[in-house]
């Protein structure tokens, strides 16, 4: 899987990407990021990439020619299984369902708005435009990682158990993980005992699974 990102912080993803399963991900060779800085398809000495509004307003907007010319080299060819996203606050909400679809495609390609956005005519170059929750962000860049980030965990070898990505919150719709609990069984504090269950303890594996799926976090965030 290809991950390639537009962006004018293109160091920005550096220590997020050079840790843990997104770096032995990388190592093993099943995805690979790009991360290409847009200043370089800006046309100009000053390597400026945004511009005040038409019809005036707060800010500067990034503007479509560099965007439109690094699509053109990171994207030259039709690809079905590509998709090009425009991360925005305005876009659909990004969910694991999402995760799961994107899990099946070759290449990703991230456009990371900063300033006040994006020219709205770059909607005319993209497949998608996502929001990863419904607040704003100085930049696309962190939507991108979270993307990258929930798609990897979904690729086949990412995770050392590809039950671990079967069985998480939200690998359907409306279901989350059980409670887990690690040593030490009774962890003292204060003259009070916060004990393990002790079903987790019998070694019942068939009562264990009842547990599990009688206790699962569900009614926390008031999920049905
Ligand atoms: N003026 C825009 C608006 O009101 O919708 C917000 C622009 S925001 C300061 C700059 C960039 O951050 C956006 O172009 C987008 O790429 C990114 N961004 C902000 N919030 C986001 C979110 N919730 N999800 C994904 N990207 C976001």
């Amino acid at each position: 899987m290809n991950f390639k990102i537009i962006t004018i912080f293109p160091k920005i993803f550096d220590s997020y990407f050079s840790e843990s399963i997104i770096k032995r991900a990388q190592k093993q060779g099943i995805i690979k990021i790009i991360s290409q800085n847009l200043r370089e398809f800006s046309g100009d000495r000053r390597e400026t990439v945004d511009d005040t509004p038409y019809g005036g307003g707060a800010g500067m907007l990034m503007k479509i020619e560099p965007l439109y010319k690094a699509l053109k080299k990171l994207a030259p060819r039709v690809n079905k299984k590509r998709k090009i996203v425009l991360l925005s606050a305005q876009g659909q909400r990004w969910t694991q369902q999402l995760a799961q679809k994107y899990s099946k495609l070759n290449e990703v390609i991230f456009i990371c708005g900063r300033y006040e956005g994006v020219d709205e005519r770059i909607k005319n170059f993209i497949d998608d435009e996502i929001s990863i929750g419904d607040y704003v962000l100085t930049g696309g860049e962190l939507g991108a990682m979270v993307m990258i980030d929930s798609i990897t965990r979904l690729l086949p070898g990412a995770l050392g158990n590809e039950q671990s990505s079967q069985d998480e919150s939200h690998s359907q719709v409306g279901i989350l993980e059980y409670p887990q609990y690690t040593k030490p069984e009774k962890f003292k504090i204060k003259n009070k005992s916060y004990d393990v269950p002790e079903i987790l303890l019998s070694g019942n594996h068939q009562k264990i699974k009842e547990w599990q799926e009688k206790n699962n976090n569900n009614n926390k965030k008031g999920v049905v």
